[in-house]
């Protein structure tokens, strides 16, 4: 029947391209066992992109043989083919395999880069690295794969050290390279940085897409530098909406929730269309300032006049507003008539307005409904079950998170100081100035003690924050990289420290009194929204 090579590698591309896979793989099998010909490299990549529609690694083993057999393992279609298959799998061990059993061709950083953006993109950033490191060659794609890739796995300080790499290898980093960059300017907090990038990309004329524009704006925001982000913003093309979207979310984040709303009308005079990120943006400012009639009015219009239907986020940013303004019977009637299932960050957010205010009834209907309790959610039950002081079920809730090894997430703070950011892990005894660094913590605490702080000691009780709990509060990240920065800049200079999580209210009660104390600015960025501290008060008037 197929009396050609060409033939048997038509009929394969056509199942293929007709979205049947599966038939594609019947059609090789056909072609083995008629014997005739043998398959050739075009079709061995074919039937390789069909296993990888499929993930059909049994399959793709088997070819994989057959492509050493037949010696097609030096044809670099087929390797790539073999290769990207195998990173689809997520057998990315194999795949450097592949890649390392064929030296001649491992030069071509096209293969080292198809394992990288797998590897980064299934979260294993250290493989991608040390894929990275033998790459004998490397092109712009591997430099931007693995910036990209440091970020997207919360690994932001890499990125930026990856990124200066690069300049000092004269490679010409590109549009993908500054918006990569420019967001791990921004979960860090590393303004200088950010604005030598911001530099950078004028002195290579970059031109400014929606993309780049909008990754500046929120940079500036998330530096703490909300009028640059205004700048930059008032000088690029408006007319895509996620421009806005980064100049709404930047006010929200500040606190400014009325001018984030003044803007959302500009937008809408100037005939650019809301989407449902511009509305999350606005609902989250509103909850951040306990707008909640203005949030409400909002949430209506997204349906009612854009016919955007609310997401779970839209729903869940409701649940929060309405939750911490003391509404619960309302934020409860928003779960009961959310159209989708509504999730555990939804349900947190009743329990934890539950807990403010005292209405233990309501909590322990949250927690019923959440099918799978995760630590957060353990803790804050066995706080409310404290709090009415029912010690049994609290305990029983605590033994159950302890069979279960729920731990909380990691907090991460980062402070620029001289233009180098530094990261500070919870409990960090790492830092190669550590020693000094905790003594300054301790003098400073005791100083603030005596000026009247008192520790929040109770939450290692009640904790309601989202950070794994330390034995000592005094080493929340946040603590050690606001040490840090005074430590390292003159009297009078203002600390910027960003960090991965919500900050704890002991924290926050430290910064407001360092603040007074030291007579300090202190900025803080948590993963909520921006908190100013001077002269012992704070921004967010304390509600965040
Ligand atoms: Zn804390
Ligand atoms: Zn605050």
């Amino acid at each position: 029947m197929m009396r050609c090579v060409s033939g048997q590698y038509y009929i394969i591309r056509a199942s293929i391209e007709k979205g049947s896979p599966q038939k594609a793989l019947l059609d090789y099998k056909a072609i083995l066992f008629s014997g005739t010909i043998q398959p050739d490299h075009r079709t061995l990549s074919s039937i390789l992109d069909a296993c990888k529609i499929l993930l059909d690694l049994r399959f793709a083993t088997s070819i994989h043989a057959r492509i050493i057999k037949t010696g097609f393992q030096l044809d670099p279609s087929v390797l790539s083919s073999l290769v990207t298959t195998y990173v689809a799998s997520d057998c990315l061990d194999r795949a450097y395999r592949v890649l390392y059993e064929a030296p001649e061709l491992s030069t071509d950083p096209l293969f080292g880069n198809l394992i990288i953006d797998g590897c980064t993109k299934s979260g294993e950033f250290d493989n991608a690295n040390r894929v990275f490191k033998q790459m004998s060659q490397r092109d712009v794609v591997s430099w931007n794969l693995m910036i990209a890739g440091a970020v997207r796995n919360g690994r932001p300080k890499e990125a930026l050290s990856v990124f200066r790499q690069m300049l000092g290898l004269n490679f010409r980093p590109d549009g993908f390279t500054f918006s990569s960059v420019l967001s791990g300017c921004a979960r860090t907090g590393a303004l200088n940085e950010g604005k030598r990038v911001h530099q950078l990309m004028m002195e290579n004329g970059i031109e400014l897409n929606s993309i780049l524009s909008s990754a500046l704006i929120d940079m500036y925001s998330k530096c703490g530098r909300i009028q640059s982000a205004k700048q930059v913003f008032e000088s690029v093309q408006r007319n895509n909406v996620s421009v806005w979207n980064a100049m709404i979310t930047g006010l929200a984040i500040h606190g400014l929730a009325l001018d984030a709303m003044a803007l959302f009308s500009r937008m809408e005079d100037e005939g650019v269309t809301p989407d449902s990120i511009s509305f999350l943006g606005i609902l989250t400012g509103c909850s951040h300032c306990g707008l909640v009639e203005e949030g409400r009015e909002h949430f209506d219009l997204m349906r009612s006049h854009y016919s955007i239907e609310p997401q779970l986020e839209h729903y869940g940013a409701m649940v929060d507003l309405l939750g911490r303004a003391g509404f619960l019977e309302e934020a409860y009637k928003i779960i009961k008539a959310m159209p989708m299932q509504p999730d555990m960050i939804t349900w947190r957010a009743l329990l934890g307005a539950c807990r403010t205010h005292g209405n233990a009834k309501l909590g322990e209907v949250a927690v019923e409904q959440m099918a799978h309790l995760n630590s957060g959610d353990c803790v804050l039950l066995s706080n409310i079950y404290s709090a009415s002081k029912r010690w049994e079920n609290a305990e029983r809730v605590r033994d159950e998170m302890k069979k279960m090894g729920i731990r909380k997430k990691r907090g991460l703070s980062w402070v620029e100081v001289g233009g180098v950011v530094h990261q500070f892990k919870a409990g960090d005894r790492s830092h190669p100035e550590s020693n000094s660094l905790h003594e300054m913590l301790e003098r400073l605490s005791q100083r603030i003690k005596m000026e009247g702080f008192v520790p929040r000691r109770d939450l290692v009780l009640m904790d309601v924050s989202e950070e794994e709990k330390e034995g000592n509060l005094n080493l929340h990240s946040e603590k050690l990289a606001t040490v840090y920065g005074i430590m390292k800049t003159s009297p009078g200079t203002e600390i910027r420290v960003s960090k991965n999580l919500r900050t704890c209210h002991d924290c926050h009660g430290w910064m407001k009194m360092v603040s007074r104390v030291l007579k300090r600015i202190i900025v803080m960025r948590d993963r909520i929204r921006f908190h100013r501290f001077e002269n012992g008060s704070c921004s967010c008037g304390d509600y965040w």
